[in-house]
């Protein structure tokens, strides 16, 4: 008889199952919350016998040699099959875009729910409405006035590099300058403030660098008269890059944009993960000079995740957690945000990383994979820190707000917009 009450609450565990790994009423209310994404790669909708969009990203990564895929990034996952379905149901991607001719990139967006994507592009468009995408064009190009035949030394840098100077080319072609400035100061004037003025008069809130992908995140504090010898000719290049970024980043404070960084693994295999350590950026973040410049460190800096959280105390250093999910689970992404939200809540942004990488995952689908996983990640952590006793419900709530939308209202300056 002793042991019946022990019995009764077995079997109440085995009718009941453990607690689930989000507290339902946390799952409502992110579920309800229309987002803010502060990262991704929307495709432009072109009309049949348009030339299809290309500048959704600067060195886009379909072009690199075969690499071996992680799983949630294959087309064939289950999670992009679920999302497939999501979206379009029994019919096809064809249909959807026959069904919204004039706004299927916002009808995208609803079925993410996201109200406001930031579009990492080289250039806007039709088909992306300025009322639900805001643009964040490339600079990495700006650093690299000397050519970059010298700096290629992998098949993916091969690929990408070139792009870089077609891109630098577009910039001084839109910037009115038909040759290389003689001097530093005049390539500085006229090409590199010129395309950041256009690109803020465009719309732009941020510039973006895919550095991690062809360089060292370490940039280095040349004096001017080390980036005039490299200008001309006679000194070190990297020395000339890093005064250039650190010329970008002042004029970034200057003009009210951020500056985003992929930091993070990479795609490609031959992506050099130690470059795009986290830690590498303390110099710039403890730079008093650059202190109106804010930093975004996009893709929450997987691997090394934990080496953010002390970067958060910078004032000017924030931390999305796009791409995160395609690399790691939601219980283990759930940790890293955890330990973000018990530190500097405020500097932590909701976003996807929505991209086209195949016919199957295109950034619709990875877009709606990222978006469910990123809400189950926050749910997760929320839940966890509920459970521990370190919020209450209340707090639960209001900081799944703040890193679904609020945090990035603030960090851009949006006022209403979206509410
Ligand atoms: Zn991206």
């Amino acid at each position: 008889m002793r042991h019946l009450p022990a019995l009764a609450l077995a079997a109440s565990l085995i009718a009941c199952g453990p607690p689930p790994a989000v507290d339902p009423e946390i799952a409502r209310a992110i579920a309800g919350m229309k987002a803010f994404d502060n990262h991704a790669h929307p495709v432009r909708p072109t009309a049949a016998g348009e030339k299809p969009d290309d500048e959704f990203d600067a060195l886009p990564v379909d072009s690199l040699e075969a690499q071996s895929d992680p799983v949630l990034q294959r087309g064939t996952s289950p999670v992009v099959v679920a999302a497939h379905r999501q979206l379009y149901g029994a019919s096809t991607k064809a249909d959807a875009r026959k069904a919204h001719p004039d706004d299927y990139a916002a009808w995208a967006l609803d079925q993410m729910g996201i109200e406001t994507m930031v579009a990492n592009r080289v250039a806007m468009g039709p088909g992306l409405p300025a009322s639900r995408f805001l643009w964040v064009p490339f600079a990495d190009a700006l650093m690299y006035p000397l050519g970059t035949a010298q700096l290629v030394h992998n098949p993916d840098q091969r690929s990408f590099f070139p792009l870089e100077d077609k891109l630098l080319a577009r910039y001084y072609r839109e910037s009115g300058v038909t040759q290389r400035p003689a001097t530093l100061g005049e390539y500085l004037t006229k090409v590199v403030s010129a395309t950041l003025e256009r690109h803020k008069k465009g719309g732009a809130v941020a510039e973006k660098y895919e550095m991690a992908y062809l360089r060292s995140l370490a940039v280095g504090n040349p004096s001017r008269a080390e980036a005039e010898r490299a200008w001309a000719g006679g000194g070190d290049y990297t020395a000339l890059q890093d005064y250039i970024f650190r010329y970008i980043a002042l004029e970034c404070g200057r003009l009210g944009m951020g500056v985003h960084l992929h930091v993070a693994h990479g795609g490609g295999g031959y992506f050099n993960t130690s470059w795009a350590n986290p830690l590498l950026l303390e110099p710039l973040l403890n730079d008093p000079t650059l202190r109106k410049t804010t930093f975004v460190m996009i893709h929450g800096g997987w691997p090394w995740t934990r080496e953010i959280t002390p970067l958060l105390t910078k004032p000017n250093a924030y931390v999305d957690y796009s791409e995160q999910l395609s690399f790691d689970t939601p219980h283990n992404v759930a940790e890293a945000l955890r330990g973000w939200l018990a530190y500097v809540p405020e500097k932590v942004l909701f976003a996807t990383d929505a991209y086209p990488f195949s016919a199957e995952l295109g950034w619709e689908e990875a877009g709606v994979v990222a978006a469910n996983a990123s809400r189950e990640a926050l749910g997760r952590a929320l839940t966890a820190m509920l459970r521990d006793g370190e919020i209450t419900r209340e707090r639960a709530v209001e900081l799944a707000t703040m890193v679904m939308r609020e945090n990035a209202r603030k960090l851009y300056g949006l006022g209403d917009r979206g509410r």
